[in-house]
């Protein structure tokens, strides 16, 4: 990959500023904003787009997927309340960015992608950041993890239609799912958090826009 010829005067530049507006986006948890600040975004940015890299905004990635804007990676992973003991299930893997800001503050990345290649690009990226926390599956995610349910934690990617059903039968009884819903091109981010007797306690948490969730895996590379 292309690394950005840049100074290391300018990457701090646009870290700080980018770190400036998640603060006033309403990011204020420390932890939440270290590790995005410590997160490399431009590896996880294709070559075109490297000179936008620490830039709050979305950005294409491959397969027609995209990298979500730093902003809500910051609110989304606020918003789930992790503790360092906590087990998470991610579902859209995408580039990797958001698994790797998660994982520095959780013990264990559950993360599902339904294409091979994104897959497979997210997890040397991973690994290349020294990453060991977090565990790959390709499949559907919409079905979650069976095999590795109950989580303290999930976190959904890309836009679900409805409410996450399947995947709420596989939280901890006070377990929290963050998840955009909604049919249209703005979804509304949801959080649920588990009342301990098989209930749920619902918020809205504003707008948001993803790329959906799709059935089954992907049949093209
Ligand atoms: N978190 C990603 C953004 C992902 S965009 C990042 O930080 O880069 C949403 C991702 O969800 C896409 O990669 C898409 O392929 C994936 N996706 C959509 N439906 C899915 C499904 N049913 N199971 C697993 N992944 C899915």
């Amino acid at each position: 990959m292309a690394a950005k010829a840049d100074k290391p005067a300018d990457r701090a530049e646009d870290t700080a500023r980018l770190i400036l507006s998640l603060r006033q986006g309403g990011v204020t948890d420390p932890a939440v904003l270290n590790a995005i600040e410590k997160t490399p975004r431009e590896l996880f940015v294709p070559d075109q787009w490297q000179d936008r890299s620490w830039e709050d905004r979305a950005l294409p990635i491959a397969c027609g997927q995209t990298i979500s804007q730093p902003l809500i990676v910051g609110l989304m992973t606020q918003a789930l309340t992790v503790e360092p003991r906590s087990r998470v299930l991610e579902i859209g893997t995408g580039s990797g960015y958001q698994t790797a800001v998660l994982s520095p503050l959780v013990r264990l990345v559950y993360t599902i992608e339904r294409y091979r290649t994104l897959l497979g690009e997210a997890e040397a990226r991973l690994k290349r950041l020294g990453i060991t926390n977090v565990i790959t599956r390709f499949g559907d995610g919409g079905e979650g993890w069976p095999e590795q349910a109950p989580f303290d934690r999930i976190l959904v990617t890309a836009a679900m239609e409805t409410e996450p059903k399947a995947l709420l039968a596989q939280l901890k009884p006070h377990g929290v799912l963050v998840a955009p819903v909604g049919r249209g091109a703005v979804q509304t981010l949801k959080r649920y958090v588990g009342d301990g007797k098989g209930g749920f306690h619902r918020e809205d948490l504003g707008d948001v826009r993803f790329v959906p969730l799709l059935p089954g895996v992907a049949r093209e590379l």
